[in-house]
C-alpha cells in the first residue's frame, strides 16, 4: 500500500539576548575562555536563586505571536531531570504542560501548488540551554571529555510543530521562512551552522488512507537547511525499505551523520516520564500581562511575508524575486539599500539573485559579510549605463570586485578594459571581418539572419570582448549593405 510521509519539527532558537536567562551573565560566550562566563546561578551553585530576564519573556511573546499562537496568561516553569555532565545542576528549567504559546500556525507557499499549505505550531515555549562537551580526540575512541558551561543558561525558545509535513521539502521551505521571520524579529539571528538555529524532526510513515500514526523516529543534528532535506529523506527512504520488507520501525533517536549522508541510531527516545518533570519551586509561575502581549502584537516589525507584498508592488520585481530575497532579512536589507541608490530594481535583483548569490554560496560567506556592498554593486551598474563596460564584461569585473573587494572603477582602471568608445577604431575592425569573410557575407545577403551573429562574434573576438554588441550588430548590417 502506498504509504504517507509524516513529520514534525521541533526548532530551538538562541534568544539574543544580552543577558542569560536566569542570571546576569552575558550571552555573548563564543570564543572565550572555557568557564569564565559563568556564575553561580548558571552553574546550579546550592544557595542560588534563579530570577527570569524580563526582555527573554518578550522575545518569546514576539515569537509566538509572530506565529499566530494563543499565549497563555500563566504558564510555568518545570524542571526536566536529566544526568548529564554538560547540565550541572542535573535538571534543566524548562516548560512542560503550560507553555507560554499555544495552538499557532504558519502558511508556507510550495512551488507546484497556488495554495498556501498551513502549519500547525503545537507550542512555544522558553527554556535554558546546557554547557558543550569537548571530546578528547575522535568521539569514538576519545579517553576524557572536557566541559565548558559558558553556553548554561543561554536563552532558547522551543517552537513544536504540529507533524503536518507530507515531505522533507515542505519542512525545509517552513525552516527557511521561519529563520527569516526571527530574524525580521530581531529575536535570533538564526544561524545553523554555529548552532543559533537547531533542528530536529519526527519521522514516521502511514497507509495512505489512514488516520492513525506509524512509529516515530527522532532525527538529531541537521546543522543546515541542505542537511534536513537529505536527513529526512534518508530517513523516509530507510523506513520505506524497512515496512516493504515486514520489519517494525523501532521508536528511536537517530544522529544524521553528514559526512556518511547516513542516519545512525543513537538510542530508544525516551517518554516525558523520564524526564520526571515537576514544577520549578524557585520560580513563580509565569504570569503574563495580556497588555504587554498586546503591545507587542501591535508593535511587530514587518515580516517577510509583507515585505514580500511590498517588493511586489514598491519594485515590481516577479514573485519568484521577492521571495528569495526577502527569505533572509540580511538579504532584503542588502537589495532595499541597493534600490536606494539605483532605480533599475529588477536589474538589481538580477545582479543580487545571479551572481552575488553564487559567489557568496561558493565562498561560504554570508550576505552580512559580502565584499561587495550594495554601494559597489551600484557603482559597477552605473559603468554599464555609461557603456564603459558592456554587461559582459562586468560579470569578470564583479568576480574581481569580489575577490579583492576594490570598486568597480578602480578595477577597470587598473587593467584597463574598457569598452571601444572610438566609432571609427570599431569600423576599421567590422570591414576587416566583412573582407575575411566573404560567404558569410553572401549567406547574410542571401537571407540567412544567422551568418551576421557569426560576423559580429568576430568582432567581439578581435576586439577581445571590449565592443558594445548591439551596436556592431547595428553598424555591420549597414556596412555590409553599403559594400
Ligand atoms: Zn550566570
Amino acid at each position: 500500500m502506498k504509504k504517507e510521509v509524516v513529520i514534525g519539527l521541533e526548532i530551538h532558537i538562541q534568544l539574543m539576548t544580552k543577558a542569560k536567562m536566569f542570571c546576569h551573565c552575558s550571552t555573548d560566550y563564543i570564543g572565550k575562555e572555557p568557564n569564565t562566563n559563568t556564575c553561580p546561578v548558571c552553574l546550579g551553585l546550592p544557595g542560588s536563586l534563579p530570577v527570569l530576564n524580563k526582555k527573554v519573556l518578550e522575545f518569546a511573546i514576539r515569537t509566538a505571536v509572530a506565529l499566530n499562537c494563543e499565549i497563555n496568561q500563566v504558564s510555568k516553569f518545570h524542571r526536566k531531570n536529566y544526568f548529564y555532565p554538560d547540565l550541572p545542576k542535573a535538571y534543566q528549567i524548562s516548560q512542560y504542560d503550560v507553555p507560554l504559546g499555544i495552538k499557532g500556525y504558519m502558511e508556507i507557499s510550495l512551488p507546484e501548488s497556488k495554495e498556501k499549505h498551513r502549519i500547525g505550531i503545537t507550542r512555544v515555549h522558553t527554556e535554558e540551554d546546557a554547557g558543550k562537551l569537548v571530546h578528547k580526540g575522535d568521539i569514538a575512541s576519545s579517553s576524557y571529555s572536557l566541559v565548558d558551561y559558558n553556553r548554561c543558561g543561554i536563552p532558547l525558545a522551543e517552537i513544536v510543530t504540529e507533524p503536518d509535513f507530507r515531505s522533507p521539502e515542505e519542512a525545509r521551505i517552513f525552516l527557511v521562512k521561519l529563520r527569516s521571520i526571527v530574524q525580521h524579529l530581531g529575536v535570533c539571528d538564526g544561524n545553523m551552522e554555529e548552532g543559533s538555529m537547531r533542528c530536529d524532526a519526527n519521522v514516521s510513515l502511514r497507509d495512505a488512507k489512514s488516520s492513525t500514526l506509524g512509529t516515530k523516529v527522532e532525527i538529531k543534528n541537521m546543522n543546515s537547511f541542505k542537511a534536513v532535506k537529505k536527513a529526512l529523506q534518508f530517513e523516509v527512504d530507510r523506513q520505506k525499505k524497512l515496512l516493504a520488507e515486514g520489519i517494525e520501525i523501532i521508536q528511536e533517536t537517530r544522529h544524521w551523520d553528514e559526512s556518511k549522508s547516513v542516519t545512525i541510531s543513537m538510542r530508544s527516545k525516551e517518554e516525558a516520564h523520564d524526564y520526571r518533570y515537576f514544577p520549578e519551586p524557585d520560580l513563580l509561575p509565569l504570569k503574563v500581562d495580556l497588555k504587554m502581549a498586546d503591545e507587542i502584537r501591535r508593535n511587530l516589525p514587518e515580516l517577510p511575508e509583507a515585505r514580500r507584498e511590498r517588493f511586489i508592488k514598491n519594485y515590481q520585481i516577479p514573485e519568484y524575486d521577492a521571495e528569495i530575497l526577502t527569505s533572509s532579512k540580511a538579504l532584503g536589507d542588502f537589495y532595499e539599500k541597493s534600490t536606494s541608490l539605483y532605480s533599475n530594481s529588477k536589474v538589481l535583483s538580477n545582479w543580487i539573485m545571479g551572481e552575488l548569490i553564487r559567489y557568496l554560496n561558493e565562498n561560504k560567506i554570508e550576505i552580512e559579510d559580502s565584499p561587495i556592498s550594495p554601494e559597489k554593486l551600484v557603482g559597477m551598474l552605473k559603468l554599464i549605463d555609461e557603456g564603459i563596460v558592456s554587461g559582459k564584461m562586468a560579470k569578470g569585473i564583479f568576480e574581481k570586485m569580489f575577490k579583492t573587494g576594490k570598486d568597480a572603477s578602480k578595477i577597470v582602471k587598473e587593467s584597463g578594459i574598457t569598452q571601444i568608445t572610438d566609432k571609427n577604431e570599431l569600423f576599421e575592425v567590422m570591414d576587416r571581418v566583412i573582407k575575411e569573410n566573404p560567404r558569410s557575407v553572401e549567406d547574410f545577403n542571401e537571407g540567412k539572419e544567422k551568418a551576421l551573429h557569426y560576423l559580429v562574434g568576430q568582432v567581439m573576438r578581435y576586439t577581445k570582448g571590449r565592443a558594445k554588441p548591439d551596436f556592431v550588430f547595428d553598424t555591420i548590417k549597414q556596412r555590409i549593405k553599403k559594400i
